[in-house]
């Protein structure tokens, strides 16, 4: 099954049982500006399950574009060094406000992958938050599913909340077995964090209201809301473990690989560099441009890092807009959106290429030729900050190359030495000489203009971050 077949199948599989196809929500939150980007289907959906939003249906379903990349999830991390994580995935979800509860989530999840996709229950596992007795028996009693692959789980993983107060319950999710050729244990063992066993889906049952003082309330319509990664799907239906062998990212991979001229498809440039297309171009679409804060900041960062991976591969010519057709090939059908703004998305990629080309061949070399030389395993803050502030190398950029070489960075001195280069800017401003100062930043901080101190009537710069 390809994943625009996937897609499909689960968004019929729920419209067959009552539930209203809602379309995707853009990757920047409409309703709520504490959150960086929409890193799950519930996201547009929040406002009605906290009962400020009425809806003329109680079931809904939907393929929901996500970022995690910033902010609580970030798998940015992730990408490159596990089988499963994107910075950009989507994410296939059922919701029920106030509508069915436990019995029917449960039942709709398991006939979806056992009857509809068929596939054996000998590979899937499934977990319950500790406590939750009552969907352990669903599971166990009614739906016959074997206690060998089952497991009990802490709050971590398997007790979802919306924030500090309000609706919040107990999860329960599906695994996948991948096979014993892989590394890993199953959920809940110690050495779960390997790849063999992969969570494929997420259940929420939203039963209480926590209070301030953390006393939980059952919910007098308590809901559900679900979600399910495509791409980890898609690796399932397509018989591979690494979500970035599915027909959907093997024509970004094979794009890259001619971009840069890389021949080995299973290296992890390419993949990073497929990955970071996807949450780039998507960010634009939505209206994001590479700036230096907030998620403009994020975009910047993602759309460096990808460059970089790039000249890792020898290509220091701007390579990475031109993967924006072979995505609009793959996803601009699901995304009218993307490809309505594909040549804007182009233009945007490029132009941050084509700036950040002028930096980050000499920031590499500085770079190189002070791992050659250093002594330990630890880059410097002051090093750090260097190409930050010269060359414009977002800090996680320069600690991305570090780990490939097993060296870290001293953030924290590096947060010093930008400190300092404040405190400077800020002393340097009050000789009255302000405005004639030239005071290079590149990177969080951006100069916005000068305003009179109330003290002393100095001129003052003044920089946001
Ligand atoms: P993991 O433990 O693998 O990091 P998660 O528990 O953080 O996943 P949830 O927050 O439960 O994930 O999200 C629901 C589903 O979305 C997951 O079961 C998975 O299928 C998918 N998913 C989550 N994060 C990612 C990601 N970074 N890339 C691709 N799919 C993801
Ligand atoms: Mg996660
Ligand atoms: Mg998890
Ligand atoms: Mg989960």
């Amino acid at each position: 099954m390809t994943s625009a077949e996937l897609r499909k199948a689960f968004i019929d599989f729920f419209v067959k049982n009552q539930h209203t196809s809602v379309h995707s929500s853009p990757v920047v939150p409409m309703n709520d500006p504490t959150l960086l980007f929409t890193n799950a289907g519930m996201v547009q959906f929040k406002d009605t399950f906290l009962g400020q939003e009425q809806r003329d249906y109680t079931r809904a379903t939907s393929v929901q574009r996500c970022i995690r990349a910033g902010g609580k999830h970030n798998d940015l991390e992730n990408v490159g060094y596990t089988a499963r994580h994107h910075t950009f995935f989507e994410m296939l979800g059922n919701f029920s406000f106030g509508d069915y509860f436990k019995r029917e989530a449960i039942q709709f999840a398991w006939k979806f992958l056992t009857e509809e996709l068929k596939l054996p229950e000998e590979k899937l596992w499934v977990t319950v938050f500790e406590e939750d007795q009552e969907a352990e028996d669903i599971w166990l009693k009614e739906m016959g599913v074997s206690a060998e692959r089952f497991s009990r789980c802490g709050a971590k993983d398997n007790f979802w909340s919306m924030g500090d107060t309000g609706p919040c319950g107990p999860c329960s999710e599906i695994f996948y077995d991948h096979g014993a050729d892989v590394a890993g244990g199953p959920p809940g063992s110690p050495d779960e964090d390997g790849d063999r066993y992969i969570e494929i889906w997420n259940l929420v049952f939203m039963q209480f209201d926590r209070s301030a003082d953390g006393t939980l309330t059952p919910l007098p319509k308590p809901s559900v809301d679900t979600g399910m990664g495509l791409e980890r799907l898609a690796a399932v239906m397509q018989g591979v473990h690494n979500n970035y062998d599915i027909d959907l990212f093997q024509a970004l991979v094979k794009k890259a690989s001619e971009l840069t001229g890389e021949k080995d498809l299973s290296n992890s440039s390419l993949r990073v560099i497929s990955d970071h297309i996807r949450s780039c171009a998507f960010t634009i679409t939505d209206g994001v441009l590479p700036s230096n804060e907030g998620r403009g900041y994020v975009l910047r960062r993602i759309i460096r890092r990808a460059i970089r991976h790039g000249y890792k591969l020898g290509q220091s010519q701007p390579f990475f807009h031109q993967l924006v057709q072979t995505l609009v090939e793959q996803m601009g059908e699901a995304y009218p959106e993307l490809a309505k703004e594909q040549g804007n998305v182009e233009r945007v990629l490029k132009m941050e290429e084509e700036r950040f080309a002028e930096t980050l061949e000499n920031g590499m070399k500085l770079l190189e030729d002070y791992i050659a030389e250093m002594d330990g395993t630890v880059i410097d803050g002051d090093m750090a900050f260097k190409l930050y502030d010269t060359y414009g190398f977002p800090i996680d950029l320069t600690a991305d190359v570090a780990r490939e070489r097993n060296l870290t960075v001293d953030e924290a001195g590096f947060g010093e030495a930008m400190e300092a280069q404040r405190e400077r800017a800020r002393s340097a401003s009050n000789f009255g000489a302000a405005g004639n100062a030239r005071i290079e930043f590149d990177g969080s901080t951006q100069f916005i203009g000068y305003q009179q101190d109330e003290a002393d009537a100095s001129i003052i710069a003044i920089f946001v971050d």
